[in-house]
C-alpha cells in the first residue's frame, strides 16, 4: 500500500553520483528511486559529508554516497510504521540482514550480511532517497535538519564514549579533533568526565576544539602530549583515551597516555598497518591496558538507544552540534568540495549538503 503516491518515480532528481573509486563524483540527474514494500521515500533536507566519503570505494558504480541525513517523508509503503507522509525524520544508514547470529543478538553493527545507505545502496547526496521505514527516527520540531543530519556521527561517538566506560570523574584524553573526536569530547563532558583533553596538529581543528570550551586543548606540534597528560593528572595518566585520527603516532599516544588498567578506544580508520614500538607493546602488558575497537552505534530495539538518546539530547539542548557545522551548500558544489577535502585545501569539521536548496 502506498499511503500517498507523489508520482515522483520516473522523474529525474539531482544527485552527486560516484562513478569510480576514490570519490570520483559527478553532479548530474538520475531517476528518483522507486519504493519497495516497507520503505519510505525521504526528501533529503540535509546530508553530512563523512570523513569516510571522499576516499570511499563503492561496491558498484554508479552509486550515490551519503549516509548522514535528515529530511521529510514524501512517500511511504509501510503501514503502521508510526511515521506519516510529512514527518520530519533522520535515518540510520545500516540495513542489517536480521537473520544472522549477530543480528539475533542485537549486535547489528557486526551483522554478517548488511546493506548500507550511501555505499551498498543509493544514499543521501540526492534530492530523494529510499530507505526502510525501520531505519527512520523522529526529529523534534526544535532540532534543525542540519543538526539532525549529524545524528549518525554523534551516535557513533556516543557508542564509543559509552563503550569506553566514561563516567562521572573520568579523565579522558582524545587524540584527533575531527568531527568524531570533538563529538566524543562533547559526550564525555555531558557524562560528567572531570577532564576532557583533546589533541591535534591541525590549527583549524584546534580552533574549533577551543571554541567548544573543553578543559584542555593541546597542540601536538608544540610539545609531547603524553608528558602533558601526565602533568595534568599528577603523574597518574588518563583513565580513558580515544584515538580518532587513525595515524600510527596517535595509535601509540592513546596507549602511552593511559594510567595502569586504563582503556584505549580505537575509532579512527587506519589506512595502513598498525604498528607499535617494542616498549609501547610491552607497556600494554605491564600496565594491563584494554584496547577496544568501536564501530558504528547499533543496538536493540533497532537502530538502538544511542540514536534515540542523541536526538533527545539535541532536542533538550544538552548536545549542541551546531558549532561543528562549518560549511553548508548545494550538491552542485559536490565535486569541488570532495576534491578540496581530499587534497586538504578545504578544512571543515562538518560539511553538510542541502540537496533541495539547489
Ligand atoms: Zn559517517
Ligand atoms: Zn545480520
Amino acid at each position: 500500500m502506498i499511503a500517498a503516491y507523489s508520482g515522483r518515480y520516473g522523474e529525474r532528481m539531482k544527485a552527486l553520483v560516484q562513478v569510480g573509486p576514490d570519490g570520483d563524483v559527478r553532479y548530474t540527474t538520475v531517476e528518483t528511486p522507486k519504493l519497495k514494500e516497507g520503505e519510505a521515500l525521504v526528501k533529503v533536507m540535509a546530508a553530512g559529508i563523512c570523513g569516510s566519503d571522499p576516499p570511499r570505494n563503492m561496491r558498484k558504480y554508479p552509486g550515490i554516497p551519503g549516509h548522514e541525513l535528515s529530511g521529510i517523508i514524501v512517500e511511504l509503503d509501510a503501514p503502521s510504521c508510526g511515521f506519516e507522509v510529512g514527518s520530519r525524520v533522520a535515518v540510520a544508514p545500516l540495513v542489517p540482514c536480521m537473520t544472522c547470529d549477530m543480528c539475533a543478538e542485537g549486535r547489528y553493527s557486526n551483522c554478517r550480511g548488511y546493506d548500507f545507505v550511501g555505499s551498498r545502496r543509493w544514499g543521501a547526496f540526492a534530492q530523494y532517497v529510499a530507505v526502510p521505514a525501520t531505519n527512520l527516527l523522529n526529529v523534534a520540531d526544535n532540532v534543525s535538519f542540519e543538526e539532525a543530519a549529524l545524528v549518525e556521527p554523534a551516535s557513533v561517538a556516543l557508542h564509543a564514549t559509552r563503550y569506553a566506560g566514561v563516567d562521572v570523574g573520568s579523565s579522558v584524553a582524545i587524540v584527533g579533533a575531527g568531527s568524531i573526536g570533538l563529538l566524543v569530547g562533547l559526550w564525555a563532558r555531558a557524562m560528567g568526565a572531570s577532564l576532557v583533553s583533546i589533541a591535534d596538529v591541525n590549527p583549524t581543528r584546534l580552533q574549533v576544539a577551543a571554541s567548544l570550551g573543553f578543559d584542555d586543548v593541546f597542540d601536538s606540534r608544540k610539545g609531547d602530549y603524553v608528558a602533558h597528560i601526565n602533568s595534568l593528572t599528577n603523574g597518574r595518566g588518563a583513565d580513558i583515551a580515544v584515538e580518532s585520527a587513525g595515524s600510527h603516532i596517535t595509535q601509540r599516544q592513546v596507549i602511552e597516555v593511559l594510567k595502569p588498567r586504563g582503556k584505549a578506544v580505537l575509532l579512527g580508520i587506519s589506512h595502513r598497518d598498525v604498528t607499535l614500538p617494542e616498549v609501547v607493546g610491552e607497556s600494554i602488558l605491564r600496565k594491563e591496558i584494554t584496547i577496544q575497537g568501536s564501530w558504528a552505534a547499533y543496538g536493540m530495539p533497532f537502530p538502538g538507544p544511542d540514536w534515540t538518546d542523541t536526538l533527545e539530547y539535541m532536542s533538550s539542548g544538552r548536545l549542541d552540534v551546531k558549532p561543528l557545522i562549518d560549511w553548508t551548500g548545494p550538491l552542485s558544489q559536490g565535486p569541488e568540495i570532495y576534491e578540496g577535502l581530499k587534497t586538504r585545501k578545504i578544512q571543515c569539521t562538518k560539511a553538510v549538503f542541502l540537496p533541495n536548496n539547489e
